[in-house]
């Protein structure tokens, strides 16, 4: 075998070679954005497979994200160059954890078909648990009791084991209600998102026989992405690992980005550690972008202390310099970026033309997504979103996915809860409360709850028959669920056809034997009729025994009413939602049975709808890890938004440092022509907000940057000045200071700070005094919006240094200041 030529090896320049063929024992490959990670951690998949060292399901590769482990696995195949025996196991933690924890759920309390929450669900049973606690939920809201149980499980903390120290949180009661939350989980047969890991690693630790069994299973270990794993994720792997350290991590410490979700770095730092004697793999030649391009990331990650550091270069060849730009406000933004991406499609600026799956749009919050959206709509440019659940965070879709979940498990009482009254069946609150109160009462589900209270009679009026049809409707959909593939029914089924198509022809022989106008014949139609019908039903019904799913799935919407309760919505949505629920449906083709439907829209983390033909790609930065495009944006680069609101907030520089390694994640997405761009004036949540430019533009190595100045726009200049452009249809050319100290913008000012709202168009008509200089001086007191109150300290050109009491000292444009009345 060995003998066979190997072109995966070929592609590779040394040290990536070195890592590939050390096979056995610890590899550690530390190494910047584009160096060929995740390529060199591909062929050592088929270099193994192809050395004999493992057969496929002895290979585990961790990726962190479906879309990453797919990738692979359509390399690996390609490179493999013929059909496979099997395939590695390939996927995301919590997708890997979801088959093993479904192998071994019961010890943990579960049974195999537990439901996988997701946040909403999650929210929900909290908020029960802290009424039910008689905590008051507006002081201690549900979702910060979530996010401490959440951070608790990512450093694979079960209640017993969270340390005393922590137990004053949330009203002192946090560890207690953690304990009672996954108490109820599991009655509910369920688990949250954190679980996934977190079960995983206590059935490891407290069963040698289980875990023996897996390491013997998975031989060799392989990971992406290491920088963002966090404590349970590390311990699942070390625990995988121990017997026979064949575990190769692959990761870059300036692209940690999830810290916020209790990914630790240190974990690169203990690997070493932990597998003493790994072999530690550097590579520095990027092979993904310009100079200018590499250059600029560069700079801007420079700004973060402690890092591991890194030399990178590239021979790849000079190309254009990062493009930086100003707007007016994110409608001008999306307008341009998508003009700027059509003239790229049909080539231009001395470039080849850039197909549409060649561009993408990279934000740092998803509520800036709607803008390009919006706009694309208008002008039929096609697109796609990755990385958001937005599809399926949709009413209608998680209404539609909790009959699912009913299918699959009538005991899912959270799905029960969401889909009693929808559409309304005549259960009102007291009706709900009394199948609650049943079902605790008699150790049962809601489900059966139900049934019982229908069956003693214990609820009246029209809810009661309703709610019979509502049980019986779950045990019927459950009932297929079950029997798919079962032999008996489909032969029960098929017999019954049968029949039904006998008695079919004996009625329309007796049709043909009657003469037209005889009184008799109007029933035989009506009877045949009736027939025709029930064949159909019949004939469904076998299809779904047969296997069909999708059928399956119209039948649920059908029979509950779910379906025609918005086809007699009259809301202008109802259209839409009901294209979506088709939609919905359309999804489920590419799966075996509802069942491992719902598991991959629990993990859709990364979730992503693939149709034909070439889309813009827009995604946040977080979801744009480990890919890569010829052309990217980056919008909203803008103090506030880009880095956050929160990471400037934040005493000392951790979230800020995240931030950083964010916009360095982004520039390295680009491998030809890269884009910056901010606002003046955004709109968040309804509220229209001035914007500063963001302070990673300030970072940005000049000589490596080039400042755009669109037709009908003002440029502003780079560097101490701030790189500030000014929108405006005005065509004389004014400086930047003229435009903030003229009246119309003080005015526009001043209604963005009485009423919350600016129309840019007003403003942009706006005549500027080009008289006034900055009003301030050193010693003035001043106000700023977002900042409050402050002394000015310095001034730089238009800028100000202002030492604000909350806010500290910041340097702001003068234009946003207003002079503080004593
Ligand atoms: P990131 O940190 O962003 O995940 P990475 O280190 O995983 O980056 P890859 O995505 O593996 O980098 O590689 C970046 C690009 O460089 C890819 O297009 C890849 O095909 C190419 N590449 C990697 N190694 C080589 C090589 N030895 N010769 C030519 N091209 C290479
Ligand atoms: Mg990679």
């Amino acid at each position: 075998m060995a003998a066979r030529p190997a072109p995966y090896l070929d592609d590779l320049n040394p040290a990536q070679r070195e890592a590939v063929e050390a096979l056995d024992g610890p590899v550690l490959m530390l190494a910047g954005a584009g160096t060929g990670k995740t390529k060199a951690l591909t062929a050592r998949i088929v270099h193994l497979l192809r050395m004999g060292k493992a057969r496929p399901n002895e290979i585990l590769a961790v990726t962190f994200t479906n879309k990453a482990a797919r990738e692979m696995k359509l390399r690996v195949g390609r490179m493999l160059g013929e059909v496979a025996e099997g395939m590695p196991w390939m996927g995301t933690f919590h997708s890997l954890s979801v088959k093993i924890l479904r192998r071994h759920a019961e010890l943990v309390g579960l049974k195999s078909n537990f439901t996988i929450l997701d946040t909403d669900d999650q929210i929900r049973l909290l908020k029960q648990l802290i009424v039910a606690a008689n905590i008051d939920e507006k002081r201690w809201p549900a979702r910060m009791l979530a996010g401490m149980i959440d951070g608790w499980k990512n450093r694979a903390l079960t209640p017993e084991r969270v340390p005393s120290s922590e137990a004053s949180g949330y009203a002192h009661r946090g560890t207690e209600l953690y304990a009672q939350y996954q108490e109820r989980l599991r009655t509910l047969n369920a688990c949250d998102f954190g679980d996934l890991l977190l079960h995983c690693v206590v059935i490891f630790q407290a069963h040698e026989d289980v875990l023996a069994q897996y390491q013997r299973w998975f031989r060799y270990i392989l990971v992406d992405e290491y920088q963002d794993t966090n404590v349970a994720q590390y311990l699942w792997l070390r625990l995988l690992a121990q017997g026979h350290r064949n575990i190769c991590c692959v990761g870059d410490d300036d692209q940690s980005i999830y810290g916020w979700r209790g990914a630790e770095v240190g974990n690169i730092l203990r690997f070493e550690k932990d597998f003493p004697g790994a072999h530690v793999v550097r590579l520095e030649q990027n092979y993904r972008s310009t100079p200018h391009i590499l250059a600029a990331a560069s700079g801007v990650i420079a700004g973060n202390a402690g890092r591991l550091g890194k030399t990178l270069w590239t021979d790849v060849k000079e190309g254009e310099k990062v493009r930086l730009i100003g707007h007016w406000d994110g409608e001008e933004e999306a307008r341009w970026i998508g003009e700027e991406i059509e003239a790229l499609q049909r080539g231009r600026r001395g470039l080849d033309p850039v197909g549409l799956d060649g561009q993408a749009i990279l934000v740092r919050a998803s509520h800036q997504m709607r803008a390009f959206e919006d706009r694309f709509l208008t002008i039929g440019l096609p697109y796609r979103v990755i990385g958001g659940p937005r599809f399926y965070e949709r009413q209608e879709i998680r209404d539609a996915m909790a009959y699912f979940r009913l299918a699959v498990s009538p005991e899912d009482d959270l799905a029960f809860e969401r889909v009693v009254n929808v559409p309304k069946r005549g259960l009102g609150d007291k009706a709900q409360a009394d199948i609650q109160r049943t079902a605790r009462q008699a150790g049962v589900a809601l489900h059966e709850g139900a049934r019982e209270l229908v069956a003693n009679g214990g609820i009246g009026g029209k809810g009661a028959g309703q709610l019979r049809a509502f049980v019986e409707g779950i045990d019927r959909w459950h009932w297929f669920v079950s029997n798919t593939h079962n032999p008996v029914e489909i032969d029960r089924y098929s017999e019954r056809l049968v029949t039904l198509r006998v008695e079919r022809e004996a009625r329309l022989e007796q049709l043909a034997v009657l003469a037209e106008g005889d009184p008799l014949a109007e029933d035989l139609r009506l009877d045949l009729s009736r027939l025709a019908s029930r064949i159909a039903v019949c004939k469904r019904d076998l299809d779904i025994l047969d296997g069909s799913h999708m059928l399956l799935a119209e039948m649920i919407l059908e029979e509950s009413g779910y379906t025609e309760m918005w086809q007699n919505d009259k809301t202008p949505e109802a259209p839409g939602r009901l294209e979506n629920l088709k939609e919905l449906i359309k999804a489920l083709e590419q799966f075996d049975n509802l069942q491992g439907f719902l598991e991959h829209v629990a993990l859709i983390m990364d979730n992503e709808t693939e149709e034909a033909g070439e889309k813009v790609s827009i995604m946040t930065l977080h979801a744009a890890k480990g890919l890569e495009f010829p052309v990217v944006f980056l919008p909203g680069w803008e103090d506030g938004l880009f880095p956050s609101q929160r990471s400037m907030d934040e005493s000392g520089l951790k979230g800020l440092e995240e931030e950083r390694r964010l916009a360095y994640v982004g520039i390295t997405r680009a491998e030809e022509l890269c884009t910056i761009s901010f606002a003046s004036n955004r709109r968040v949540y309804g509220q229209w907000q001035s914007q500063l430019p963001s302070r990673f533009i300030d970072e940005l190595p000049q000589a490596h940057v080039e400042v755009l100045t669109p037709p009908g726009l003002y440029g502003g200049g780079f560097g101490a000045a701030a790189p500030f452009a000014v929108s405006s249809a005005m065509d004389e050319r004014v400086s930047k200071a003229d435009v903030y100290n003229s009246p119309g913008w003080k005015r526009m000012q001043d209604r963005v700070q009485t009423r919350g709202v600016a129309q840019p168009q007003e403003a942009r008509g706006m005549v500027i005094d080009a008289t006034a200089v900055s009003a301030f001086s050193e010693g003035d007191r001043v106000f700023h919006r977002k900042f409050g109150y402050g002394i000015v300290t310095g001034i730089e050109g238009d800028k100000l240094e202002i030492d604000f009491s909350k806010a500290g000292i910041k340097k702001v444009v003068a234009g946003f200041i207003v002079a503080a009345e004593d």
